[in-house]
């Protein structure tokens, strides 16, 4: 069993679960330094879409992400919502 990050994270990219995950396993989104480094058209593709992602194989459930995110985008697999589902593929696909 693994968390999911979902829809609301998508352009908010917020990393406070980042810090709070016990075993570093949350990824994703991109530094200040890193966007700027982009040309305009890719930053503005990978900041519509930039979100964090948590790798499901080697999240432990502990829960702490979920209650640090500050706009409830974290869920405990079984719980995603139905419109959600597809974060857990995502979320394979970008550890792969
Ligand atoms: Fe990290 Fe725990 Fe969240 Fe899994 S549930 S991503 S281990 S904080």
């Amino acid at each position: 069993m693994t968390y999911v990050i979902a829809e609301p994270c998508v352009g908010i990219c917020d990393t406070a679960c980042v810090d709070v995950c016990p075993v570093e396993c949350i990824h994703g989104g991109a530094s200040p330094s890193e966007l700027a480094a982009l040309p305009p058209p890719e930053r503005a593709r990978r900041v519509e879409r930039l979100q964090m992602f948590i790798d499901p194989e080697e999240c432990t459930s502990c829960g702490a992400c979920a209650s640090a995110c500050p706009v409830s985008a974290i869920f405990d697999e079984d719980d995603l919502p139905a419109d959600w589902l597809h974060y857990r593929a995502l979320a394979a696909a970008f550890f792969r």
